[in-house]
């Protein structure tokens, strides 16, 4: 039986915050009004921080059941943001989220009782079905000079399609941090506040919520560095290393960079020069 949260605590999470979503990369409004004056829509998810029962994320077995279901086991989080977290533990670990709470909460703390306008995404422009996009930051950078179309508009999301492609990708609106509507059918630019980031094992692109370092450094996004049996040991086939200055080259002959599951490109500091992992099975 999962520790659940009581609606007490829910409601506790959610008013400390402002019933916004802690992840400082988003900070999305999570209630509103719904047609029905009476109600209110609520897009919030009082999160756990280490998991309620035994096969979930970050689950901690010393702690007590009680202590399981405590506020300060909880963290409020919008739907995206509170999916995010479950798909890549290794990057929400528990002293992430930790900060994120409290960084959170020291927030609202200096706004209570003040004016000033909530930042959200009411201000930026918006787009409509078959809209062109190029979308930027994606990773590894040559995605950037494709085109997306934007294929549904489901309210909190946008789903794109690549247009070279059958890949479709789903956007948080979170997610976005500015639209730039370029107009005379040129393509809309659409900046995020994190990265839309190939990720090879899975064969998609995945959200990450730090950018890729700016300017060439970044170009291949974030590199990991690795022994050269770290693939052997975590049994990925198919790939070969390659100096970095080959990269070039070996693009244009049909390799990838390969990207593991944290999105980390993987480099073994050679004597001379960096090895990069390449794959051509994508
Ligand atoms: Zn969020």
């Amino acid at each position: 039986m999962a520790d659940d949260f009581s609606t007490p605590v829910k409601k506790a999470l959610a008013d400390r915050v402002g019933h916004l979503c802690s992840n400082p990369k988003c900070r999305a409004l999570t209630t509103g009004p719904q047609d029905d004056p009476a109600k209110a829509v609520n897009l919030g998810v009082a999160a756990h921080i280490t998991a309620a029962s035994i096969r979930g994320p970050r689950y901690d077995p010393d702690l007590l059941p009680e202590e399981r279901c405590s506020p300060s086991n909880g963290i409020w989080l919008c739907q995206n943001c509170a999916k995010l977290i479950d798909n890549d533990i290794s990057r929400f670990s528990v002293i992430v989220l930790r900060q994120w709470k409290t960084e959170a909460e020291l927030d609202t703390k200096n706004r209570l009782g003040k004016t000033g306008a909530f930042s959200n995404s009411s201000d930026k422009p918006t787009l409509k079905i078959y809209d062109n996009v190029r979308i930027s930051p994606v990773v590894p950078r040559v995605h950037e000079q494709s085109n997306f179309q934007v294929e549904e508009d489901r309210g909190p999301v946008y789903i794109f399609k690549k247009q070279d492609s059958h890949r479709s990708v789903e956007v948080p609106k979170s997610f976005i941090g500015s639209v730039h509507i370029l107009g005379g059918g040129k393509p809309a630019i659409l900046r995020l506040t994190g990265r839309l980031q190939w990720v090879s094992p899975k064969r998609t692109f995945d959200l990450f919520v730090d950018p890729p370092p700016a300017g060439p450094l970044g170009a291949y996004g974030i590199a990991k560095d690795i022994d050269l049996d770290y693939p052997r040991r975590v049994g990925i086939q198919g790939v070969s290393f390659a100096r970095e200055e080959r990269l070039p080259q070996l693009l244009m002959q049909g390799w990838y960079v390969y990207y593991d599951s944290d999105g980390a490109y993987l480099r073994n500091p050679g004597r001379d020069a960096n090895q990069i992992l390449l794959c051509n099975w994508t």
